[in-house]
């Protein structure tokens, strides 16, 4: 998907491309936003977290021990929010395809 995108914009305008490089930081602006983070915290216990849910990789925890207990709560939002984001993967390569056609 990467690479499609970069060849999309060797054939656009100037414009274009700024807008292009904004939905490309709008999609992966989430993800980066959240490696910046001064000091993500436990969702689970509130403490200083390192470890981020695997799946969704929105919600930190200090430990195993804090994922596994917050995984019953959180599996539901994980679901939704894993379906969402193949969602937009899914709809953006679309776009992609569209605009290179
Ligand atoms: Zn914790
Ligand atoms: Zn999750």
């Amino acid at each position: 998907m990467i690479a499609a995108s970069r060849r999309l914009i060797c054939d656009i305008s100037e414009e274009e491309k700024r807008r292009e490089l904004k939905d490309i930081a709008d999609v992966y602006g989430q993800n980066n936003f959240e490696e910046f983070m001064e000091d993500p915290k436990c969702s689970a216990c509130g403490k200083p977290a390192e470890k981020r849910c695997s799946r969704c990789k929105l919600e930190w925890y200090c430990s195993r021990e804090c994922q596994v207990a917050a995984w019953k709560d959180h599996k539901k939002l994980c679901d939704v929010m894993v379906a969402a984001q193949a969602e937009e993967a899914k709809s953006k390569a679309k776009e992609n395809v569209e605009q290179t056609n």
